[in-house]
């Protein structure tokens, strides 16, 4: 077949199939459009960092959002009251290297400041079980103190400042770290005591967080979202050399977990996936020293800076939560 046919015949069938080719063309579109509206995937999450986005790939409610938790507010978010005036947090991170201290701009840090200054991510379990409880907690009982991240347990993480600002969380690691209150009744010194059954019963599917009846409002945004454990059996195992006993994370904080290491990681190039590790290279279960804080550049467990805390407690899954965020960086 000649070029000249060759075209009459392409003509000829481009032709004939052209209303089949606009249909099939028209459902495509109307497809990717329906897509976009209803994939949660369809439109990326993001981070506030400095005044500016950074994209994750995980649901973020950012503080400007609806449905947001707005720690930069001072005063009482839950009440309809005046602001008390008092900040939850510190405007600018303390203890800076001189050369970026004297060139501090009105708004805070920038960027590229940031990312000089920050290097640990700090792990947290709320003992509040929803991060709507827990930002009540901090926000308006407490109100001292403030954290950057609340991940609930449907996967879906809450944003409450911006990375510029130093949050209250974990004492001498606050001036150079940012933290995450994983939702999470916490660990127990005995196992399935009366304390651990008010949060967790069994169904035909194995064990459930319950949420207690004095809660009321529960905020988990996914519509009857029921939390399971990512392991079906209560894990224990020892923080600080004590025993303690505890039920995993929901998978989809895994999966939003992971993929704020990575955004973080990113973000902060010197927050590497790397935890405190001992000898034997297994992550260390015990509180680090002064030095060793000061030095390690990763994530952390609010274990590893205090001795008086457990979380996130034997359950985390270390290895795991490493190997995915390395994965999605
Ligand atoms: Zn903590």
């Amino acid at each position: 077949m000649n070029p000249p046919a060759r075209s009459r015949v392409t003509a000829a069938l481009a032709s004939r199939h052209r209303p089949k080719l606009l249909a099939v063309l028209v459902a495509l579109s109307t497809l990717l459009l329906v897509h976009c509206v209803t994939s949660p995937r369809a439109a990326p999450g993001r981070l506030g960092v400095a005044g500016q986005f950074v994209p994750i790939d995980a649901p973020v409610v950012l503080w400007s959002d609806p449905g947001g938790y707005d720690a930069h507010k001072p005063g009482k978010w839950f009440v309809d009251e005046p602001p008390d005036g008092k900040l939850r947090y510190t405007p600018l991170r303390g203890n800076l290297p001189a050369a970026i201290a004297q060139n501090v701009g009105a708004d805070g840090l920038s960027l590229e400041q940031l990312q000089q200054v920050v290097h640990q991510f700090v792990l947290h379990f709320d003992v509040c079980g929803t991060s709507r409880q827990c930002f009540k907690v901090l926000q308006d009982v407490r109100s001292q103190l403030s954290v950057h991240f609340l991940l609930d347990v449907d996967g879906t993480i809450y944003q409450t400042l911006d990375l510029r600002h130093k949050a209250h969380h974990a004492t001498t690691a606050n001036d150079v770290s940012v933290g995450v209150e994983i939702a999470h009744p916490g660990t127990f010194p005995q196992p399935l005591s009366a304390d651990m059954r008010r949060w967790y019963e069994r169904d035909a599917q194995g064990w459930r967080m319950k949420f207690p009846a004095w809660m009321q409002e529960t905020g988990v945004r996914t519509p009857g979202f029921i939390p399971r454990p990512d392991r079906p059996e209560m894990v224990e195992g020892q923080i600080h050399g004590k025993q303690y006993w505890q039920f995993d994370y929901t998978p989809q904080q895994y999966r939003s977990l992971a993929a704020l290491c990575a955004a973080l990681s990113r973000t902060f190039p010197r927050i590497r996936l790397e935890a405190p590790r001992d000898a034997t290279g297994a992550v260390r279960s015990d509180q680090l020293s002064d030095a060793e804080l000061r030095a390690f550049d990763g994530i952390l467990g609010h274990h590893h800076v205090q001795k008086n805390k457990t979380d996130p407690g034997p359950a985390m899954q270390w290895n795991r939560l490493l190997h995915d965020a390395l994965a999605l960086r």
